[in-house]
């Protein structure tokens, strides 16, 4: 059956669409050959190792996953390793990289893969994406790279690269539009991957087309100013031609911020810290943190009403330190204090710890940050 596609604006027989995704993927293959940044996750194979460093890669920059990647690749070098951690040892090594969740299901995965497939990383993308914490893109990645599956990825370079090129119009988050773009995806990695008889590396195009729409939207479509003339298929795209780079992709605005505040006590006694571990099924569940409360905006002297609420009582005249920082669409000020026990016989909830136990465990990064300004030896890393 013949029929139109239909991107943004324009209309494409089959034909036409069929010769434009050749080019496409022939530009996007041949510019990563030439321009593919040497990321440690890249000299590998190892469906185990691209695995986690595509759960580290959410929500985080590349260069902040290196360190991570390298410390993490030395000290859980496979499945097994990773499946018999202590729970503590799994989240110091992610301590930092935040949304611990990933982690955890990383291990029920690794221990999924011992009790289901003989301990040897299943090479079905239905296998993957069954893993706790793998969703579409991320089986679709490790199916593609490790394995050189033609199952497409759709991130959030992708979309932005996708959007630009087809002059896609409408919200990528919407059902229909998405449904599109994943389509588009689609279509251009299964090209990549049809055998040719003048493509000699044929065992590692449909990896290196998925990883060439991600390189270029990190490297050359950025969200803001993208570098056009430097771009490998700046001919073919819709977004350029019009001068709409700005306008693409067309997302939603997203929900306005809300202010929060919170109050976290630091009490010492005898060289040691008191410190608790978060429980289950809250967000940053198993890390540790020092006492610790939200505060309503309006509260007055609210470290003392807080404090109070604790058992404790406030030994200084200004905060410790005050901590800034964001989670989701919340943006939250935290006030470290400096406190003790209310009453001496007071029994507090948490564990008293020393520095160098501390210095062991996963903290929440703002909390990471209190230990950093006690000083030594909470500024060395454990890693
Ligand atoms: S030409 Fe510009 S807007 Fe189009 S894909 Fe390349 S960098 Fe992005």
């Amino acid at each position: 059956m013949l029929f139109a596609f239909c991107y943004g604006h324009i209309s494409l027989s089959p034909m036409s669409r069929d010769r434009q995704c050749s080019q496409l993927a022939s530009s996007l293959l041949s510019w990563f050959a030439a321009n593919a940044r040497d990321l440690p996750w890249r000299r590998t194979r190892d469906p185990y190792a691209i695995w986690v460093s595509e759960i580290m890669l959410q929500q985080t920059q590349v260069k902040t996953v290196i360190p991570y990647y390298d410390r993490w690749m030395r000290k859980l070098p496979t499945i097994e390793a990773l499946a018999k951690a202590h729970p503590d040892k799994i989240h110091k090594l992610w301590e930092g990289l935040g949304y611990y969740t990933r982690v955890r299901n990383m291990q029920k995965a690794a221990q999924q893969i011992i009790a289901e497939h003989d301990g040897k990383f299943p090479q079905t993308f239905d296998a993957v994406l069954a893993f706790p914490g793998v969703g579409r893109y991320t089986a679709g990645a490790i199916c593609s790279i490790a394995f050189n599956q033609p199952t497409p990825i759709l991130d959030g370079n992708v979309i932005r690269v996708l959007t630009r090129v087809y002059g896609i119009k409408t919200d990528p988050r919407e059902k229909q539009t998405n449904a599109q773009i994943w389509h588009l995806a689609g279509l251009l990695v299964n090209e990549a991957a049809l055998p040719r008889p003048e493509t000699l590396c044929f065992a590692s195009r449909a990896s290196h087309l998925n990883q060439s729409l991600m390189e270029l939207g990190a490297l050359l479509c950025t969200p803001r100013s993208p570098n056009c003339t430097a771009c490998p298929v700046q001919k073919l795209c819709v977004a350029q031609k019009e001068r709409r780079q700005d306008q693409l992709p067309n997302l939603a605005k997203r929900e306005a911020v809300t202010k929060r505040r919170c109050i976290a006590f630091v009490v010492e006694r005898d060289g040691k810290y008191l410190v608790r571990q978060r429980p289950e099924g809250v967000v940053n569940a198993h890390l540790w943190e020092f006492p610790n409360a939200e505060t309503g905006a309006r509260v007055c002297d609210p470290q003392h009403t807080t404090a109070k609420g604790w058992g404790l009582s406030i030994t200084a005249s200004k905060p410790l330190r005050t901590i800034i920082h964001s989670i989701t669409r919340y943006r939250i000020t935290l006030e470290a204090w400096r406190a003790e026990p209310a009453a001496a016989s007071a029994k507090l909830p948490g564990h008293w710890l020393t520095p160098k136990q501390l210095d062991q465990l996963a903290f929440t990064s703002a909390h990471k940050k209190i230990l950093a300004h006690l000083g030594a030896p909470f500024s060395k890393s454990a890693h």
